[in-house]
């Protein structure tokens, strides 16, 4: 969310040939995919607090909203750094930041792999951690 406030409010105020950037069409697509991605994770994670709340949440269920979050979260950062052109790349607007700690984000706690082999596993029913042993 922060990374597209920055981005939002950097677009306003950054002027190239004449205007804020804010009024090309295709910084107004990267913010807009900003602001509808940030609207569907929001509305997962209260489905997903729900769930938890009825105990009806599995571990899938974890692994699937860890997937989509994350996966989105780090688009998100990367489009922002984007719109910022080269000050995307300076700490001062903490994008960059973001950009660092969803890395990490996406790496522990399951990696974005792992996370969807369990899915994989709960809707085939076919464990595919690991490779099946040879047969020689
Ligand atoms: C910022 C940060 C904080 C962390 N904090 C903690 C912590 O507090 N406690 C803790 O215990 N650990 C922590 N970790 C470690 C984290 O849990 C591991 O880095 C993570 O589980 C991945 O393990 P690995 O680094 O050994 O990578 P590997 O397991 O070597 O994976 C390397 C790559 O291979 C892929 N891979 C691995 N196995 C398979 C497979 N069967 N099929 C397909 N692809 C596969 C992975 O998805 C990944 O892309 C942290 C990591 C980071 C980055």
């Amino acid at each position: 969310m922060d990374c597209y406030e920055v981005a939002l409010s950097y677009t306003k105020e950054r002027e190239q040939f004449g205007n804020p950037i804010a009024s090309f069409q295709l910084v107004q697509q990267k913010l807009v995919s900003m602001v509808n991605d940030i609207s569907q994770m929001q509305l997962l994670a209260i489905h997903i607090a729900r769930l938890k709340d009825a105990g009806e949440l599995d571990a899938p269920l974890v692994s699937m909203f860890k997937m989509n979050n994350v996966s989105k979260a780090r688009g998100i950062a990367a489009l922002a750094r984007e719109v910022l052109g080269g000050n995307g790349v300076l700490l001062d607007y903490r994008v960059i930041e973001h950009m660092a700690d969803i890395e990490g984000v996406y790496t522990y706690e399951g990696t974005n792999d792992v996370n969807t082999l369990i899915v994989g596993q709960a809707i085939t029913g076919h464990r595919a951690f690991a490779p099946r042993p040879s047969a020689t």
